[in-house]
């Protein structure tokens, strides 16, 4: 059974203590391919550590995190451009609107998510995106964006039936994790309805760990609390949810 985590931060420093046991561990359960997102530039590094001490099972993604844009946000795309014209990544992001936190650089935030959209296109590499309390937002950048060079995932997946089927549309991918287990998750209410194929699997570890974790470090191990609960949604065995999910993240990333 091969098992993907299309979305973890294993670069976090809530990993200096145990990174390589907990990956290890994954690994061993199944879980043997890990796409990273990016924050900023002050993580580069870590990722390419990352990289070298895990090359066959993590591939690395490059982005600017709509939280990080800042008065110097042009700074950090610029270090976006220069890293994906130097190396391959598997795809920009992760990237997008977040009006939760603050809303003070909503305007840049929307300029940056548009940038690194034309950055993708351009390289054709898909996108990951990040959507916190911005759903309009983010469907209206994606009406002006969208063509056969758009595709990518909608990370972190929290909408309701007719936003997943727009995001769909769209040509992304719906990436599942610990809402899916939670009480008032809700999506595990329509997700039924969704045809597996535009699902992936994702922890977001460290955060947004699944019942019965919710509120604690996410780690890499607890995507079966989502594989489980996607098996049960959809009423099919474990490996099958397994193996659908990891050939529709391979449709994504290409690898
Ligand atoms: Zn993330």
């Amino acid at each position: 059974m091969m098992i993907t985590d299309t979305h973890t931060h294993l670069y976090s420093e809530a990993f200096d203590e145990d990174r390589n046991e907990l990956i290890q561990s994954a690994i061993e359960q199944g879980i043997g391919r890990f796409f990273i997102p990016a924050i900023d530039s002050a993580y580069t590094d870590s990722m390419l550590q990352l990289e070298r001490d895990f090359p066959d099972h993590v591939y690395l993604m490059m982005g600017l995190h709509p939280t990080h844009v800042k008065e110097n946000y042009t700074e950090e795309l610029a270090h976006v451009e220069a890293m994906l014209s130097k190396r391959k990544f598997c795809a920009v992001g992760e990237i997008g609107i977040d009006l939760y936190w603050d809303k003070t650089y909503f305007n840049e935030q929307r300029l940056a998510f548009k940038k690194q959209i034309a950055l993708a296109k351009s390289m054709g590499l898909p996108i990951v995106i990040h959507c916190r309390e911005s759903f309009e937002e983010i469907f209206e950048v994606l009406e002006e964006e969208k063509d056969e060079s758009l595709f990518g995932i909608f990370h972190c997946f929290t909408g309701t039936y007719e936003q997943a089927l727009k995001a769909i549309g769209y040509n992304m991918k719906l990436g599942i994790g610990g809402v899916v287990t939670f009480k008032n998750g809700k999506i595990d209410k329509f997700l039924d309805r969704i045809h597996l194929e535009h699902l992936v699997l994702e922890t977001d570890a460290p955060y947004l760990a699944p019942a019965p974790y919710r509120g604690k470090r996410n780690v890499p191990s607890y995507l079966m609390e989502v594989l489980n609960k996607l098996s049960d949604i959809y009423q099919i065995p474990v490996e099958e949810v397994a193996r659908i999910t990891t050939e529709n993240s391979k449709k994504v990333f290409g690898i």
